[in-house]
């Protein structure tokens, strides 16, 4: 059985500037690593995003780790240099410090510890998650399904957990999609109203209605869903002009109780009501940036947080809540949640975990391994 220091290749993997689409050698680190533990490798280039698969074992009951070694750009206003992985006080620095290379680390670590699983691990790792999120997971995914690879439980490592690893546990994620509306009517003098067809009194009822409505009051896993605009353009200068036309954006963040589908019907139905009443005419149009789901409470679930509640010594805390993330394509193929170090800083400036998080969640995800092949939950 290998050991690997888990802090050592947090920081060999933040070395590599891998920000999306570059990979900058991250995967190479990850790659080398898992080799020498007896993992079969498989560099997927996609596009120009490169991925990794690797599988350790070919018996079920298979588990994954899901995760991405791409980062969000540095930005601005950093007092540490974000590609040294510095330790400070306890601290390491660096971007991806949180989202999420710390977590891959942790996981190899842990896999590490574990040896010869009594079935398989696999990690899932890709260079698109920060990006279009098209040419990694769900790419990787098409890929093993053609392999008739299949996988039995799969755990993200995104930094969902809010004060320390494993305090929280994402078992699903609301749906978000964004609509644009543009009311046409007819431009004309504001002396010769009749002459004219005003198509903002037409948006303003349209805004007000939609805004106004609830659209579920939530369940036992999620929060309402909520409808909220972005914009409201109209972009008239002139005093003395009724425009031609009017525009408003929205997004909804939706439960489990709507679909893209359900929800672009309910809102082409308003808007069917409201606009040939005033001759104007109005276009929707709407992109869905992921669809709400969960992974019911059960086996996998309690498995899940009875491990991280013997670590750490409370169960986790249950959520759906946040943006979206690579999860939305794995819930297709098999239960799936999300635990992972705590997010606070992951995009921002100084982006940092504390060294003893790192160990912590080591700690977790290999108890977690332990638990799930002495006794699978299937
Ligand atoms: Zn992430």
């Amino acid at each position: 059985m290998s050991s690997i220091d888990a802090l050592a290749l947090a920081q060999a993997l933040i070395r590599r500037p891998s920000v999306t689409p570059k990979d900058a050698g991250a995967l190479d680190v990850l790659e080398a690593v898992l080799k020498q533990l007896g993992f079969t490798t498989h560099r997927l280039p996609f596009g120009d995003i490169d991925n990794l698969y690797a599988r350790l074992g070919d018996a079920a009951p298979h588990f994954c780790f899901a995760g991405h070694t791409d980062v969000v750009p540095v930005g601005e206003g950093w007092k540490t240099d974000p590609f040294a992985a510095e330790v400070k006080d306890g601290l390491l620095y660096g971007r991806g410090a949180a989202d999420m290379k710390s977590a891959i680390a942790a996981f190899v670590a842990a896999a590490a510890r574990i040896g010869t699983p009594k079935g398989s691990i696999s990690l899932l790792i890709t260079g698109d998650e920060e990006g279009a999120a098209v040419n990694g997971t769900v790419k990787l995914l098409e890929w093993l399904k053609a392999r008739s690879e299949k996988i039995d439980h799969c755990v993200v490592g995104e930094p969902t957990s809010v004060g320390h690893a494993g305090d929280t546990l994402k078992i699903g994620r609301r749906g978000s999609i964004n609509f644009k509306v543009v009311v046409s009517g007819v431009q004309g003098h504001v002396g010769y109203p009749q002459k004219a067809k005003n198509p903002i009194p037409v948006l303003a009822e349209l805004v007000t209605q939609l805004a106004a409505h609830k659209l579920d009051k939530g369940n036992d896993h999620f929060d309402p869903s909520t409808l909220a605009f972005t914009t409201l353009d109209v972009g008239n200068d002139a005093t003395n002009v009724i425009p031609g036309e009017a525009r408003a954006a929205f997004n909804i963040r939706f439960n489990d109780k709507h679909t893209p589908e359900s929800l672009i019907n309910w809102v082409n139905d308003r808007v069917t009501q409201i606009a040939p009443r005033s001759g104007c005419t109005t276009q929707i149009t709407s992109k869905t940036s992921g669809v709400a789901f969960l992974t019911a409470p059960g086996k996998f679930t309690q498995l899940v947080s009875d491990t991280v509640a013997g670590i750490t010594g409370q169960a986790p805390f249950f959520s759906t809540s946040g943006g979206t993330s690579d999860a939305r394509f794995i819930k297709n193929i098999c239960p799936v949640v999300e635990l992972g170090l705590a997010g606070g800083t992951m995009h921002k400036a100084d982006e940092c975990v504390p060294v003893a998080e790192i160990a912590a969640l080591t700690d977790i995800y290999a108890a977690l391994l332990a638990a799930y092949f002495a006794k699978p939950p299937i």
